[in-house]
């Protein structure tokens, strides 16, 4: 092979990575269109938030919670069944956690706009562009690994978040419709001590 051949060969090498790369690199980003994740004020517990990047009609899917299963609760976990939680890989940098499991930056709300339901993200109310998108963490934690102080503002804002567990009757009732099928056998528990307290 002469050396311009060897030259045209590496040029047309070099072509076709560059072509190839973007859609490699596209095929790896999981960012959904309908929400995005952008840097809080700090007027929000977290750093980060998503929002929603268009109007969203209510019942809309948001998004898959995609990432590895662990029964060991993280600051950043969702519970999907009892002992059973989804987490982020140890090995992703900040930069494919935001592209690929942006779930884990939806803050807390006790009035949120957004439920889980099994590993997907339904809007449960019209989301405006710009909006943050936020779940209630009560009705998917049973215990929640690093509790805090909650500054969401709702009237029916129930203060310190430490999951499911810790919430009064009154207020797992209020949670009722949207609570994750893995503490609806907790929530009948609950109710029967209900009773029994009331007969006597
Ligand atoms: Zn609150």
């Amino acid at each position: 092979m002469s050396k311009y051949i060897k030259k045209v060969h590496a040029v047309l090498l070099a072509v076709c990575f560059l072509a190839i790369e973007p859609l490699h690199h596209h095929k790896i980003v999981h960012k959904p269109l309908i929400v995005t994740v952008v840097k809080s004020n700090k007027e929000y517990k977290g750093e980060y938030k998503i929002v929603a990047t268009r109007d969203i009609p209510s019942g809309t899917n948001l998004f898959k919670i995609d990432g590895v299963l662990t029964k060991i609760p993280s600051r950043y976990s969702v519970q999907v069944g009892h002992n059973l939680h989804i987490d982020i890989p140890e090995s992703y940098d900040m930069e494919m956690i935001i592209n690929r499991f942006y779930w884990r930056f939806m803050n807390h709300s006790c009035e949120p706009n957004a439920l889980i339901q099994g590993t997907e993200c339904f809007a449960l109310k019209p989301i405006e562009v710009g909006q943050e998108v936020t779940f209630n963490y009560n009705t998917t934690e049973y215990e929640i690994a690093e509790p805090f102080e909650c500054c969401c503002g709702s009237d029916h804002c129930v203060g310190r978040i430490r999951g499911f567990r810790f919430l009064s009757h009154s207020e797992k009732e209020q949670i009722r419709p949207w609570i994750a099928d893995h503490l609806l056998s907790f929530m009948e528990d609950d109710s029967e001590h209900f009773c029994i307290v009331d007969d006597r």
